[in-house]
Parts: structure tokens; sequence; C-alpha cells
């Protein structure tokens, strides 16, 4: 009832697309009931959860923020969510995102924009902007988001929350709706680094419907000790005078630094060469992933069928025109455009063997160094509205998370204290399968 009243009172944040408010009590009042007779509850039990409308839950509602899917209803549930509810989390309501998780503000979605409960008139980071907020604003524990380049440590740095992705593969992606499969991975933004330690060592592990969620032991990463030993932290030194990031965010990178080094563990500039080709290696992938998935909605199977057309080839393009938005139209073309013939070997192929030099790099630090340190954005929350005619400039700003989604890293978004009223954080990164590591040394802190 408390969070069903929170989301009362921040409705003009527009956090939900959809409230399961009936349900929500019902199951908590079931769980009451049942611990009162002395059932043994699930280790969620009353951990009240939202889910990113790009999460399927049978029976409800997955948009994935389009009017593509508006009226969609799930066939079946993630195995990710599948495996929280097995453990009684309550699922309070889906949340707004940016249209088949594409974007960085969280205002490309069919519903609006959402806002940041830290200032309303700027966005709360994106795609899983909904997801943070639904957070931040005090609607719930804990919120199930995605990451295709940044889209849980972002958000989760824009509204002060500490956000999580796991190693490419540690949680199977059944069930979540696809934008570039070889980068997404589902992830958890909490105010506490130990309810994300508990979600993870129940959602990850093999799932006989995801291959590319291998059959690797799950640890239980909320029980593990902390680390507070000396640890060997790598970070780049442009990130602490390049122009191109936010001064607030340069000195947050540094107090972090500093205070990690007071706390004894040892901090080493390290560089890396590609940080040019981050974000052109990450669009030209991720687009072309996105244009082959997204081909599915074509009015027929899926979706949005436009009431215009009078034969086949119009149900194709006016059910796709009228069903996507500006930008998933726009990275529809550009995957197209980079995967057609003439064009692949000079993009996408290229694009290929980038993206192994970057993750080789990253991989070389990580072998002599515990974790990477980077800030998680160079940009503040900006004012809503401001950067929607600037898509370059918003994919710019993802240069410091794609890296991970690149790379198949595990990394986290932690949150730094700062005078000025908007939140700020920074990252750290481990090596592969690390996520146990990385945990408990975000745990510790
Ligand atoms: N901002 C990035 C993009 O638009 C990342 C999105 C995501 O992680 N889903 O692609």
């Amino acid at each position: 009832r408390h969070y069903l009243n929170r989301i009362e009172e921040e409705r003009h944040l527009n956090i939900y697309v959809d409230v399961y408010g009936e349900d929500a009590l019902r199951e908590a009042t079931r769980q009451d009931e049942a611990r009162t007779q002395g059932a043994r509850m699930g280790k969620l039990a009353g951990v009240v959860l939202s889910i990113k409308d790009v999460v399927c839950y049978a029976g409800h509602g997955v948009s994935a923020g389009s009017r593509m899917l508006e009226d969609f209803v799930a066939p079946y549930t993630a195995t990710a969510l599948q495996r929280l509810l097995d453990e009684d989390a309550i699922v309070i309501g889906r949340t707004n995102c940016d249209e088949f998780a594409m974007g960085s503000g969280n205002e490309n979605s069919h519903y609006g924009p959402t806002r940041n409960a830290a200032d309303p008139a700027r966005v709360p980071g994106g795609s899983s902007g909904g997801a943070a907020v639904s957070v931040q604003a005090g609607t719930c524990l804990l919120a199930m988001g995605s990451s295709t380049g940044g889209s849980v440590r972002q958000p989760a740095s824009f509204c002060g929350l500490y956000g999580f992705k796991p190693t490419y593969g540690r949680i199977s992606r059944h069930g979540l709706i696809a934008y570039g499969s070889s980068f997404d991975q589902i992830g958890y933004l909490s105010r506490q680094p130990q309810d994300i330690a508990l979600a993870l060592e129940i959602s990850a592990g093999s799932d006989a419907f995801d291959a590319t969620a291998p059959n690797k032991a799950v640890p239980l990463y909320s029980k593990s000790d902390v680390v507070r030993s000396p640890q060997s932290i790598a970070y780049f030194e442009e990130t602490l005078n390049s122009d191109a990031i936010d001064p607030a965010i340069r000195a947050a990178t540094a107090k972090a630094i500093q205070d990690l080094e007071a706390a004894g563990h040892k901090l080493v500039p390290v560089s890396f060469n590609y940080f040019d080709y981050v974000v052109p290696t990450y669009y030209v992938l991720t687009t072309a992933e996105a244009s082959s998935n997204l081909s599915r909605f074509d009015g027929m199977r899926y979706g949005y069928r436009s009431p215009e057309a009078s034969d086949l080839t119009e149900t194709y393009t006016k059910s796709r025109s009228e069903g996507f938005g500006t930008e998933v139209q726009r990275r529809i073309l550009l995957g197209t455009f980079v995967l057609s013939s003439g064009y692949y070997d000079a993009y996408y192929g290229k694009a290929q063997k980038v993206r192994r030099l970057i993750r080789d790099q990253l991989q070389g630090i990580l072998d002599v160094h515990d974790f990477i340190l980077m800030p998680v954005s160079p940009s503040l929350p900006w004012p809503v509205g401001e950067q929607v005619d600037d898509p370059v400039a918003n994919y710019l700003a993802d240069i410091y998370t794609v890296m991970a989604n690149l790379a198949g890293l595990p990394a986290v978004a932690i949150p730094v204290a700062t005078d000025g009223h908007l939140p700020v954080g920074y990252q750290l990164m481990a090596d592969q399968w690390e996520e146990g590591k990385l945990l408990d040394f975000v745990r510790g802190l």
C-alpha cells in the first residue's frame, strides 16, 4: 500500500506504463497470511519489484515503449523474472523506457518522457529511465532493467542509484525483447548493492531457452564475504581532464579515485587506444542487429497493423512506418545500410574486428588489474527535450557505458555523494564472470 501510494503521489513523473495494484496487494496479503501460518517463505518474500517494459510477464502487456506492441500481451514469462517470482517477489508494475530500449534519456517512448525525481525538468537517463525513477522515487525496492549499451548504469547514475549489468550470458535473455542480441543483458537497479547481489544469484544461470547462458555455477553473491583487502584499480587519466566531460563528473571521478586510494587500494593510470572507435563500433553493430531483430514486426505476426494498408507490401510498410517511432526507424535504416551488400565489409565486418580489439585491450588491462574505474556518462541529466533533435550528441554520451557491453564484461554504477542537486556516479568494470568479486568489493565500500 505504501508503494502504491507513492506511485499515486508521483504520477507526474510518468514512471509506469502499467501498475498491477490489485494483484500486488493480493500477493502481499497471501504472503502475510502464509507467514503468519509459519509457511517457508521465498528469499524475496515482500520484496516489491518493478519490471522494465521489455520483460515478458505472462498475461501482462509488454510493449517495449512502442506503439508497435501497444496491445501485445506476453504469452510467457521471462526466465529471469520467473526465478524472482518463484522466490516470492511481488511485481508492482512495468516501467516506461525508450522505444525498444534505444535511447539514453527515456525521451523516445511512445508513452512520453519519464522525469528525474531529483529535478523533474530533467531526464532520468535511459533507456531504463522508468526503472531508475521507480526506485529513486520510492515506488519499489528493486527494478529489473536491461542493458545493451548502458541502459542500467547510466539511468542509475542519473538517479543516484546502484545499477549493475552482469557478464554477457550470466542471466538468460529468454523473454527479454531483443534489441542487439550479442549485447543485451538483464540488469538491476537499487539503493543497495546487496539487493542486486541477491536478485542476481536468484536469476542467473543456465537456461534451456537461451544457448548463450552457459552452465556455469552461480555463486551466492549475497552471502559471500565483502572484500576490503587492497585491490588494484586501473583508470584512464583522460577521463580526469577531458573537456568533453562535465566538470562535476570529472570531480566525482577524481573524488572516487581519492577515496579508494585513501582506503588503501592501488589506483593505476593506464591507457586505452580505442576511445574514438567505441561509439561508432557500438552503433554499427547494434543497429545491424536491431534491423534484423526488428524485422519480425511486420504487421502480420506481431503487434500493430495499419488499417490503411490494401495489400501485403503496404501492410509491411505502413505498419512499420506508423508503428515505429523516429529513433527506431533511424536505427533500422542505419543497420540495414551497414549490412547491405557492398557496405557489409566496410562497416559491419570492420566493426566486428574493432569490437575484438576493444575487448582484447580491456581484457589485457583486467589481466593485470582487478577492476577498471571510469565515469558512467560524460553528461549530467539534461533538460527534457534538449537533445531529442541531436541523435549524434546522444550517441556520443554513451562512450563509457558501451565498452562493457562491447566486451561482454560485468560493470556497476556507484553513486557519489555530491553537493550539487543532480546525482552523479562512477563505474567499475571487472573481468568476465567476476561479478562476484565486483559485487563483493562494492558491498564492502
Ligand atoms: N543508449 C544506448 C542506446 O541507445 C544504450 C541503450 C541500452 O543499453 N538499451 O543504444
